[in-house]
């Protein structure tokens, strides 16, 4: 796929940023980004703006300097606080689900689990504003230093448990949650506008998490299940 122009994978100058804090992934991390999603691209995803999000949002400024030489692969790391930032196919396949067949940029978007802030910074260029909600207040912060010199105006960060969501923000056109419970948390369908879509993944069968869309739609909501797969566990109250 085409990726000129992709922010800093393309020819355009580079946005000024504060000297790098992690090192170690080579001279030019845009075209070790820019393999990433060639590799993205190889395993059957397809679309194109999230592939493009993929191309320019720097993820090893979002992973301790340890870590950086193994921002680009396909795994997923620990952040801190037995949390993990998802690997980039699980990211771009629930990105892909959120957006596929939909107008781009989405209006806005509640997020479950902030985590490092990773996702975040994808959202951004996907959608008008992102609410970003997280439970640890450590990783709350975390993502707030590792946002700052991005300077994304349309990411807001929300510290609080979401699985009442976000009722000040609603009614969303997305929701997409980084962990998962026994089933889709009801406020999470309530907070959706007509023609939005959801996409989190649900403990359905007992030790089994699959992932679920649901859309809203004008006689109610239709739910899929896909794929299994493994995120972290949603958990209520604040720490
Ligand atoms: N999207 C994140 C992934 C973080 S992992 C990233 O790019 O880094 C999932 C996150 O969900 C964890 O940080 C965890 O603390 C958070 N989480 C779990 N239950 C939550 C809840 N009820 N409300 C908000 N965040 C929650």
């Amino acid at each position: 796929m085409a990726l000129r122009g992709a922010g800093e994978g393309g020819t355009a100058p580079r946005r000024p940023h504060p000297p790098e804090h992690a090192s170690g992934v080579g001279l030019d991390s845009a075209a070790v980004r820019h393999a990433m999603v060639q590799r993205l691209a190889q395993q059957g995803l397809r679309h194109e703006a999230v592939l493009h999000a993929l191309a320019a949002v720097e993820r090893h400024r979002f992973v301790d300097t340890a870590l950086v030489a193994q921002a680009y692969e396909d795994t997923a790391l620990p952040i801190g606080w037995g949390q993990t930032i998802s690997k980039p196919s699980v990211v771009a396949r629930m990105l892909e689900l959120l957006c596929e067949g939909r107008a781009l940029p989405l209006g806005r978007v509640l997020e479950i689990g902030t985590g490092c802030g990773y996702q975040a910074a994808l959202l951004a260029r996907l959608c008008q504003e992102v609410y970003s909600m997280e439970r640890l207040r450590a990783l709350h912060e975390r993502a707030r230093e590792n946002l700052r010199p991005l300077r994304i105006p349309n990411v807001h960060l929300i510290f609080g448990d979401g699985t009442a969501g976000f009722p000040a923000g609603a009614p969303y056109a997305g929701i997409i949650a980084a962990a998962g419970g026994d089933d889709i948390p009801s406020a999470w369908l309530q907070q959706l506008t007509v023609g939005a879509r959801l996409v989190a993944p649900a403990e359905l069968e007992p030790g089994r998490q699959h992932l679920v869309v649901v859309e809203r739609t004008e006689r109610g909501y239709e739910r899929r299940v896909l794929e299994s797969v493994w995120f972290v566990p949603l958990k209520s109250g604040t720490a």
